[in-house]
């Protein structure tokens, strides 16, 4: 499984909060994805972040 975030992304951090094994702000202050692909542990958090952000910023690929 893979994630992206686009660049709808406001930096809200919602994502990091609930999936910090995949997420994290960077520089520009906008989401950047650290694990790729994402664990298999971390799947569920990450389908979560992607339900929970307020952007529909992250778009998973299966
Ligand atoms: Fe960006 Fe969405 Fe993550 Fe917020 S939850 S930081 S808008 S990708």
């Amino acid at each position: 499984m893979k994630a992206i975030v686009e660049d709808t992304c406001t930096g809200c951090g919602v994502c990091v909060d609930t999936c910090p094994e995949v997420f994290e702000l960077g520089d520009s202050d906008i989401a950047i994805v650290i694990a790729d692909p994402v664990p298999a542990d971390s799947e569920d958090a990450c389908r979560d972040a992607a339900d929970q952000c307020p952007c529909e910023a992250i778009v998973i690929q299966d």
